[in-house]
């Protein structure tokens, strides 16, 4: 029926925040009415519980903490560092202990990935958060950080003596050899985390507070099962230390995207000229699609309707446990995950690792995880 009381009237009747009772709701989390403050409060308070329950808040007599955050500028990232960020002024303003300092590290993928050039917008979180250390490392800067792209699954495609060729060319020939989209992106992400977590290792950096949300952490376990890398989930995903012992934490693992991106917009002034993710679209061909791409469009519509269902993946996928792996476990020459007996992959990995073998002939099985093989793998 339509209504003749102006929107902002003084007959509309204001619904009041379900926590303060006192302000009007400005947005509805998980059904409950929220004003603006009490919404701020409830995202803060996810991220501190994080940081207290992994020991990282640091108390005044604890040592202070160097605290690694990768930022990519997309919502999630952006949204960790101003809330960190946040947290170490008050703490500043009421004469407290600090407790960790935060080193802000930018991988540069501009090599093999078309996207804007984000030093502006580097320069400009710098100057928003001006107290912490910043660090810019190009994506093919993995080769100076553990990553070997002469060995076996990288150097397969080059044993020409392609490598003369400089770290910027040799990623991309590297990326061209493999046979699908979703290799592509596999590898590019592959070769990120591993330069994040070396970095860290180098810097030593105590713990990494990456930015995933509930709704990232979900995708991640599907699409990560999907590529044949089930085995590595809760190094992928869990809050402790990774297989190569350093240590990681997720801090917004209890706060959906969109929440992250409502919180995004009410900040002020907001934080939205740092964010750079382009919306979800189609490829516009199916050979352009990846198995990360269809997840995040399917939990994008998932997450509007049913936020249960993207808590429930991540909690089911919470209750794996790490493989147990001894000293003389080989790490796996692409991910460094070592590489335990997989032996429900061992058929496929047996028929595919002729397909793998190097220049002399030989194959490489026990070099590559199952995942890895699967990456590289050409029908
Ligand atoms: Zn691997």
């Amino acid at each position: 029926m339509p209504t003749t009381v102006a929107p902002n009237s003084r007959e509309r009747v204001a619904v009041l925040c379900a926590r303060c009772h006192a302000a009007e709701t400005a947005l509805v989390v998980r059904t409950e009415h929220l004003c603006r403050e009490c919404f701020t409060k409830y995202v803060t308070n996810k991220v501190l519980k994080r940081l207290e329950s992994n020991k990282l808040r640091g108390g005044f007599k604890d040592p202070q903490k160097t605290l690694l955050v990768p930022v990519s500028f997309g919502v999630s990232s952006i949204v960790l560092l101003h809330v960190l960020d946040q947290q170490l002024s008050n703490r500043a303003e009421a004469g407290r202990h600090a407790g960790y300092n935060l080193r802000i590290l930018f991988v540069d993928q501009s090599a093999v990935l078309e996207q804007v050039s984000p030093h502006d917008l580097l320069n400009l979180l710098k100057q928003r958060y001006p107290s912490h250390t910043y660090t810019v490392v190009s994506l093919e800067d993995c080769c100076d950080y553990g990553v070997d792209f002469d060995k076996p699954g990288f150097a397969g495609t080059l044993a020409d003596g392609r490598s003369a060729l400089d770290k910027p060319t040799r990623l991309k020939h590297i990326l061209s050899s493999l046979p699908s989209a979703t290799s592509r992106a596999d590898m590019i992400e592959i070769l990120r985390r591993r330069l994040i977590l070396a970095f860290a290792h180098r810097n030593a950096c105590d713990s990494i507070l990456f930015g995933d949300s509930t709704t990232r952490l979900a995708e991640k376990t599907l699409s990560e099962t999907a590529k044949g890398r089930a085995i590595a989930l809760p190094w992928l995903t869990a809050d402790g230390s990774s297989s190569d012992a350093t240590n990681s934490t997720y801090p917004l693992r209890d706060l959906l995207r969109k929440e992250l991106g409502a919180y995004a917009s009410i900040t002020s002034p907001p934080l939205t000229p740092f964010i750079l993710q382009a919306p979800v679209q189609m490829p516009t061909s199916s050979k352009e699609a990846t198995i990360d791409g269809l997840m995040t469009q399917y939990f994008e519509s998932v997450e509007q309707n049913y936020p249960s269902i993207v808590a429930n993946v991540l909690r089911t996928s919470g209750r794996l446990v790490a493989p147990s792996t001894s000293e003389g476990t080989n790490a796996c020459a692409i991910c460094g995950h070592p590489i335990v007996n997989e032996s429900w992959g061992g058929d496929q990995v047996d028929s595919a690792a002729p397909q793998l073998a190097d220049s002399n002939g030989s194959g490489h099985g026990k070099e590559l995880c199952y995942g890895c093989v699967r990456t590289v793998w050409k029908d």
